[in-house]
């Protein structure tokens, strides 16, 4: 193993990470909601600004949940290959 490859390795994680970000945006509704104060529409719990600055106005429960629920009807809509 030599520094280049290190150097490159790093530089894959950095992009992944960027990528990452860009798909959390992507994911996110992005439209905050009309009278929004700060706390789940879901749940009504509050909401961490860093989260609402994502532009997510859910809770990480209710936004997993959500992830959960948009995997498993994409794998439904798609179905196995074979
Ligand atoms: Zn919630």
């Amino acid at each position: 193993m030599n520094e280049k490859y290190l150097e490159g390795s790093e530089e894959l994680v950095q992009k992944l990470t960027d990528w990452r970000i860009e798909e959390v945006r992507a994911g996110s509704t992005g439209i905050r909601p009309v009278d929004y104060d700060g706390t789940c529409p879901d749940c009504g719990i509050a909401v961490p600004p860093a989260r609402v600055a994502l532009a997510f106005y859910n809770c990480v429960d209710c936004q997993t949940e959500e992830e959960r629920r948009t995997r498993m009807e994409k794998c439904n809509g798609k179905g196995r290959e074979s």
